[in-house]
């Protein structure tokens, strides 16, 4: 069986989620436009990084998009995102900071890793290149609000970025934060990562999949700080048996779902 980071991640919030989606193949419906947006934005720092137009990339990738009634959030639309993207690709190039040598192997890169039982661990890495000429693997971020950066040391807890640097044994790892608001802003936020928290990171895959394994599927229910998950959570219409929220934000699909990976591209 394949798992990735947001499958443990999803597991770890909370076990009824993990069934609802994985098991019996309840997905939320993509409709959030900023989500969509940030994959949108992802190809177009792809052509930017092997050379071409890349605001005329974003252009046409969210261009196919024009007329798909998608949420937008307040004071979003469809205009407003494309502007911002071209803000940002213009700024990112000026900063001139991150460097990725050899664009087609190094962006995109598709990692496994063998796990006990017959299982593997699948990661699809952003890049791996350098930042400020310090080599570093790096996942591209889309989002509204600033990353936190205090106290300092924080971005070193973060378990994906963990996970990316048990998958590939890099230390060095960044996240470059393309903060959409009024004025464009990019954070580039480096960390390290250390030998001893890839293996802890690898002891809890093993532990997590043992309970999927051994089918223990609890509802880690909440609704109030700093447990409160049931708010925001897509599942929540099954928990509460409400068709109506139900129909609003999930679709059914056959069991299990193969490509689940790609949800990390949400904010
Ligand atoms: S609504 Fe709450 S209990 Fe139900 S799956 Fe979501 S987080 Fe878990």
């Amino acid at each position: 069986m394949l798992f990735s980071y947001t499958q443990i991640a999803n597991y770890l919030r909370c076990p009824r989620s993990y069934r609802h989606r994985y098991l019996d193949g309840w997905r939320e419906k993509e409709t959030r436009a900023a989500m969509i947006f940030g994959r949108c934005f992802e190809k177009a720092l792809e052509s930017y990084f092997c050379g071409d137009d890349c605001a005329a990339t974003l252009h046409r990738e969210w261009g196919v998009l024009r007329d798909t009634p998608l949420e937008y959030k307040k004071g979003e639309s469809w205009d407003r995102l494309v502007q911002q993207g071209v803000h940002l690709l213009q700024r990112f190039a000026q900063d001139n900071r991150v460097r990725i040598p050899q664009p087609k192997e190094n962006l995109q890169i598709k990692m496994v890793r063998e796990l006990s039982g017959a299982n593997q661990f699948v990661a699809y890495i952003d890049a791996i290149g350098e930042l400020d000429g310090q080599r570093c693997l790096i996942d591209w971020k889309t989002t509204t609000s600033r990353y936190p950066e205090e106290p300092a040391g924080l971005l070193s807890l973060d378990p994906q970025l963990i996970s990316y640097s048990w998958m590939t044994g890099i230390t060095e790892v960044a996240f470059v934060v393309f903060v959409r608001k009024h004025q464009a802003e990019i954070q580039y936020l480096k960390t390290s990562i250390s030998e001893e928290q890839r293996m802890e990171f690898g002891h809890l895959v093993g532990a997590t999949i043992d309970q999927i394994e051994a089918a223990q599927f609890p509802s880690h229910s909440g609704i109030r700080f700093p447990q409160n998950g049931c708010v925001s959570c897509a599942h929540l219409g099954l928990c509460l048996d409400d068709q109506k929220l139900i129909d609003a934000s999930l679709i059914r699909t056959p069991g299990a779902s193969d490509l689940d990976w790609v949800d990390q591209l949400v904010d």
